[in-house]
């Protein structure tokens, strides 16, 4: 089996798999790079495994960087670009069902293969373009299917991340879990409790954002994997509800917390602080659960407090779990206020100080009756129009 490496990705790395096979080492292509390549997608990051070990690599090239030496990744930078080759590695330990205890360089690329989580990303290929399949990889690739590499119950015993990782490469490829792997799943599901939570919040945005959101989110509820997740234990009927939403892809993070929060009716900050989402994020979904809930009824003041970020999300997560709602509407009547920010007020809290108030709370009181007039529509956001009103 040979693969079309004609991708500037894979182009620009082969030189430097050639002279560490001058070296008197073995150099392949690993990884998701490989998989994706196969399935005819656009290959992202290239991962190269070598039977050199880090010192040996440095040796051969003059311009490295130490990205990970204690895992073995060292970059190799040439022609302006940096290639990250990784030596071959068992891993053992693993007391805490997560991250392993040793990692031991190894020459053998099929001890390298044999530590990956499924055979479809257990697959390398040489600078030539020949596949190395020890694992069956490409039956599975042709099939559709993520099979644990070796026994599923051990690997996921190992890392509980792997778990997460079936799901979500399950929506993001739109493959199957095959039986003994879901089954194993399902068993060990439990242990996802051992990994950080930051980690798992990267594998679930990656699932929502998949093309096959739906049967990864079903496999993320039937395995029992979602009541190890942060503030989802109670939640089965709002999850159901989420994986029986329209297929239409999520691109935006902040559209699937939203959908997540308003279908579990979780407190959305304490919902994206169990997930460790930054305060960003959190506002910008506290702010568009708020609207989703009000749509279509929304009035003027609840759009102008949203913004418009939070108005995109909330229309986008609309078209999913409301798609009877006009969100061009709800865009537009966003587009119609005749205030967006309080700055754009033409009255400002210098200029009533100027008229005769002093600084304190009647004065913060009289702007925010103003900006709630001028949004409301029932004043005119005009200069002599507020200052008088201000007066009233
Ligand atoms: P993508 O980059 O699209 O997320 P990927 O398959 O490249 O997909 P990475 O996380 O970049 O995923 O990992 C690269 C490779 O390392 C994987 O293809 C797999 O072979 C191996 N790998 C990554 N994480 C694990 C893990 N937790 N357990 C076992 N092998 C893993
Ligand atoms: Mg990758």
């Amino acid at each position: 089996m040979q693969i079309d490496l004609t991708h500037p990705v894979f182009q620009g790395a082969i030189p430097i798999m050639k002279q560490i096979e001058a070296a008197g080492f073995e150099a392949y292509f690993v990884g998701g790079a490989v998989r994706d390549a196969l399935l005819g997608l656009p290959p992202h990051d290239v991962d190269i495994a070598s039977s050199a070990y880090p010192a040996e690599i440095k040796q051969i090239f003059k311009k490295t960087v130490d990205t990970g030496i204690q895992h073995g990744t060292v970059m190799v930078l040439a022609h302006g670009a940096g290639y990250e080759v990784t030596t071959f590695r068992t891993e053992s330990g693993y007391q805490d069902f997560r991250r392993p205890d040793h990692v031991t360089f190894v020459r053998s690329l099929k001890e390298d293969l044999r530590r990956r989580d499924f055979t479809v990303n257990a697959l390398a290929v040489r600078h030539d373009g020949t596949v190395i399949d020890l694992f069956d990889g490409l039956t599975d690739l042709a099939e559709r299917r993520l099979r644990a590499v070796g026994d599923p119950h051990a690997r996921f015993h190992e890392d509980a991340l792997r778990m997460m990782r079936a799901v979500r490469f399950q929506s993001q490829l739109g493959f199957a879990i095959e039986p003994a792997t879901l089954d194993a799943i399902t068993d060990n599901a439990a242990l996802l409790a051992h990994i950080s939570v930051e980690r798992v919040a990267s594998e679930f945005t990656r699932l929502m954002q998949g093309r096959d959101r739906n049967a990864g989110l079903a496999n993320f509820i039937a395995t029992g994997l979602y009541a190890h997740a942060p503030r989802l234990a109670d939640h089965l009927a709002g999850l159901q509800a989420l994986a029986q939403l329209s297929d239409t892809q999520i691109e935006d993070p902040a559209v699937a917390w939203t959908l997540l929060a308003h279908l579990t009716h979780e407190p959305v900050r304490p919902l994206m602080k169990a997930w460790k989402q930054a305060n960003a994020m959190s506002d910008l979904v506290a702010a568009a659960t708020t609207l989703l809930a009000a749509l279509p009824e929304a009035d003027a003041w609840q759009l102008y407090t949203a913004g418009q970020d939070a108005v995109d999300v909330a229309v986008a997560a609309a078209a999913l779990c409301a798609p009877a709602i006009d969100g061009a509407a709800v865009e537009a009547a966003y587009a119609a206020l005749p205030l967006h920010h309080k700055d754009e007020l033409t009255v400002t809290g210098a200029d009533l100080i100027a008229a005769g108030f002093t600084p304190g709370p009647v004065l913060g009181r009289t702007l925010h009756r103003l900006e709630t007039a001028v949004v409301a529509g029932t004043l005119p956001n005009d200069r002599p129009a507020l200052l008088a009103a201000a007066q009233a």
